[in-house]
């Protein structure tokens, strides 16, 4: 069964003993196209799980105050257990301002400091969907962990500094790399775990690679260069949609060099969203006494 599969059918009970249905309210300001997909895709999922799910679409001109009010309003409501603001948020917006109105206890993405402060602890709270989901992805392929050498390129609050953190409470030797790092392809060779989250279209190539290391492609790249295109193997979906989505590894390379690794698209993508279920589940069998 895929990992994300698993992941939401290990769901489905504790849902049911609920004494009601999760709730996870969706805040999408603004008409960017991916978030508009994004925010569909989470929504079929609330659907498909017997989560209830609101969406609120304040304008593309709604201040930071508005959105914060909003976010209050939501925090207020006893049917609602989690809280996701769609990022971008408008330009004009103070995002981290309200990101950090969302109340720690009905934080489903995890980004709240203070649920930060909890993984850095070691403590149970809501985490970053993206690197939890890949904690799930390298268990359910059983990846050893344990004492193998993570590399995790790029630093983000969402994906890379969460990301460093759960490999090592799973007592991995982490290695941050970023922008400054000197000699990336060497640091990265290192590494039996690879996680490239830095969101440049195939920038990891064969030689950043150690033979037979598992490599996790976090990144979301749309290339829009038939010859590009062409160059990583995607001229067949170009052709179709006059668009490739490809990650931040070479997708030629990371085959015929890495033991495992997960594709783009389809790797790591639907785990984000199946770990923002069990994020609204966690957080509604907190507020139901539960858990
Ligand atoms: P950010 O832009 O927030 O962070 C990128 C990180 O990569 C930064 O730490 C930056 O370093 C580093 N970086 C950028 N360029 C280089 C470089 N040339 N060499 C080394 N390091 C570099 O991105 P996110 O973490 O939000 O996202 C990363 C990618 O993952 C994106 O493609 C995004 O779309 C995708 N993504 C996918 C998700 C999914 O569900 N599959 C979920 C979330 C993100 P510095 O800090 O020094 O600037």
């Amino acid at each position: 069964m895929a990992v994300q599969h698993e992941i939401l059918s290990r769901l489905k009970p504790r849902i049911r003993k609920l004494g009601r249905p999760p709730g996870l309210a969706v805040v999408l300001a603004g008409h960017d196209p991916a978030s508009e997909i994004y925010v569909r895709s989470k929504i079929k999922a609330c659907a498909e799980l017997g989560i209830f799910s609101e969406k609120l679409t304040p304008s593309e001109t709604a201040t930071t105050e508005e959105l914060a009010a909003l976010v209050e309003e939501l925090n207020r409501r006893s049917d609602i257990d989690g809280i996701l603001v769609q990022m971008p948020l408008p330009k004009h917006v103070d995002a981290r301002r309200v990101l950090e109105t969302v109340a720690a206890d009905k934080d489903a993405d995890g980004f709240h400091p203070m649920n930060v402060g909890f993984l850095v602890a070691g403590r149970p709270a809501p985490r970053s969907c993206t690197p939890a989901g890949i904690v799930e992805l390298l268990k359910h392929y059983q990846i050893p962990i344990a004492g193998r050498h993570a590399v995790v390129l790029g630093r983000s609050d969402i994906v890379g500094k969460p990301m460093a953190l759960m490999l090592l409470q799973e007592n991995a030797t982490v290695t941050i790399c970023h922008s400054r790092t000197v000699n990336l392809p060497a640091m990265c060779r290192q590494a039996d775990i690879l996680v490239a989250a830095i969101g440049r279209a195939a920038f990891v190539t064969a030689d950043f690679i150690q033979p037979g290391a598992t490599v996790v492609d976090v990144g979301i790249n749309r290339i829009t260069d038939l010859a590009e295109a062409a160059r990583l193997g995607r001229s067949d979906e170009f052709a179709a949609k006059g668009k490739a989505v490809v990650g931040d590894v070479n997708p030629l390379d990371v085959a015929r060099v890495a033991g495992a690794y997960t594709p783009v698209p389809g790797g790591v993508g639907p785990l984000t969203i199946a770990m923002l279920m069990s994020n609204t589940v966690g957080l509604a069998e907190r507020h139901q006494g539960a858990a």
